[in-house]
């Protein structure tokens, strides 16, 4: 059985109860490859391929390019589309398809035409020995994306999580929500007793326990396990019923170093620092910094010409500590939370990376760190230059 482990956190850290869209951006940026054809055309339409894997966010006029900055840290060359707000669509709405009576291979189909190619491989795994589970986990501190749309869209979710179970014809459906997710489980179980193929079941609190293996291992399932989020179901409805690309990204933007914590909708494209001014307020006197996808995962950076990309799942931002590195003191605590059994104190004494190929990046190692190690680091491979958690 593997370790599990509960993160401590504040709970003084509470997010606002609605999701704030952030939907009209004066401009968008965005990214196209070096090697993509120079755009010529100056009028774009909303969802309009631009590239073979570029559509754009919003109607308006190409007026030039800028470099960006992704989730990652990476500079991206970036088309400039001046909004004009009209929200004038490339396709006419085509009329609604009914979801059951289309092919699951129509399904795929759909999915990889409109770039949902993670969502296209999972429905081609599938297999009638498999077990359907729509995660209702989210396991970074902090970050509650998939709870909050669960929580929104509840029946179109069910709805789609039953037409998929009947489709793929898999041997078990079930629902995975944490223990203390109190307003999920109200809502699905008042809304269960029409599927009774579903079952819902409950996970502590445990870091990772949204994550196959760590999953199937806590419920000791031996098939194959596929996992959807909410908002994977939610896109295979979009996509497959409306024939829309999803130009829309939910993201949490929360932490200790702000007033107002929240999950937002914004455009793809669109600038972060045009939704800090007008959506976040950090008090003025605070140092803060800011975290991109997790404290236990993600990495630090800066707001400046960051955009909003499909990938950007949080930005947490952090009132200042100091954190300064100290000497081991050789607690073993790092060895003793790994969950995958590697030795990060071995890779960081000896600079032996032949432990890092298992290490997940979970973060735990940094975590636990008395002396404020960054052990994912060096499990990276990379140097050391500050704790992200
Ligand atoms: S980051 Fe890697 S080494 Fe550290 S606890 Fe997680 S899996 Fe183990
Ligand atoms: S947890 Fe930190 S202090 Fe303890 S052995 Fe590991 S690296 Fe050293």
């Amino acid at each position: 059985m593997r370790k599990y482990l509960t993160l401590q956190k504040d709970y003084t850290i509470k997010l606002q109860s609605q999701i704030t869209r952030y939907s009209s951006p004066k401009y968008v940026y965005v990214p196209v490859s070096k090697e993509d054809p120079l755009l010529c055309k100056k009028e774009v339409l909303k969802e309009e391929k631009l590239t073979n894997f570029v559509v754009s966010p919003v109607s308006g006029t190409i007026t030039g390019s800028k470099y960006c900055m992704d989730v990652n840290g990476n500079l991206v060359s970036c088309l400039s589309i001046l909004n004009n707000y009209q929200e004038n669509f490339f396709h006419r709405t085509a009329a609604l398809k009914d979801l059951r009576k289309v092919p699951l291979e129509k399904y795929i189909i759909d999915l990889e035409e409109h770039l949902c190619f993670d969502i296209a491989r999972k429905l081609r795994k599938v297999n009638q020995n498999s077990v359907l589970i729509l995660n209702v986990v989210e396991d970074e501190p902090y970050v509650a994306n998939e709870i909050f749309i669960n929580k929104e869209y509840t029946n179109d979710i069910l709805s789609v999580l039953d037409i998929m179970r009947e489709k793929l014809m898999v041997c078990k459906t079930m629902i995975v929500v944490k223990n203390n997710d109190r307003e999920n489980i109200v809502s699905l179980e008042d809304k269960l007793g029409t599927y009774t193929e579903m079952e819902l079941c409950l996970v502590p609190d445990y870091y990772l326990i949204g994550q196959e293996p760590f999953l199937s291992e806590y419920f000791q399932i031996r098939e194959e396990c596929i996992l959807f989020t909410p908002s994977e179901l939610l896109t295979i409805m979009k996509v497959v019923q409306k024939k829309r690309y999803e130009t829309e990204v939910i993201f949490t933007v929360s932490g200790n170093g702000i007033k107002n914590p929240q999950i937002m909708e914004a455009k793809v494209g669109t600038l972060v620092s045009d939704i800090f001014a007008d959506c976040i307020k950090i008090p003025k006197e605070s140092k803060v910094s800011y975290v991109f996808n997790g404290l236990m995962k993600g990495k630090t950076g800066i707001l400046e010409h960051l955009i909003v990309t499909k990938d950007l799942k949080s930005i947490l931002v952090m009132k200042e500590e100091c954190l300064e590195e100290l000497e081991c003191i050789s607690c073993g605590k790092c060895v003793s939370v790994c969950p995958v059994s590697c030795n990060p104190k071995r890779v960081y004494d000896k600079g032996d990376l032949k432990d890092a190929s298992r290490c997940i990046q979970c973060g735990l190692c940094s975590y636990v760190c008395p002396s404020h190690i960054n052990l994912r680091k060096y499990l990276k491979g990379e140097k050391n230059d500050g704790r992200t958690s």
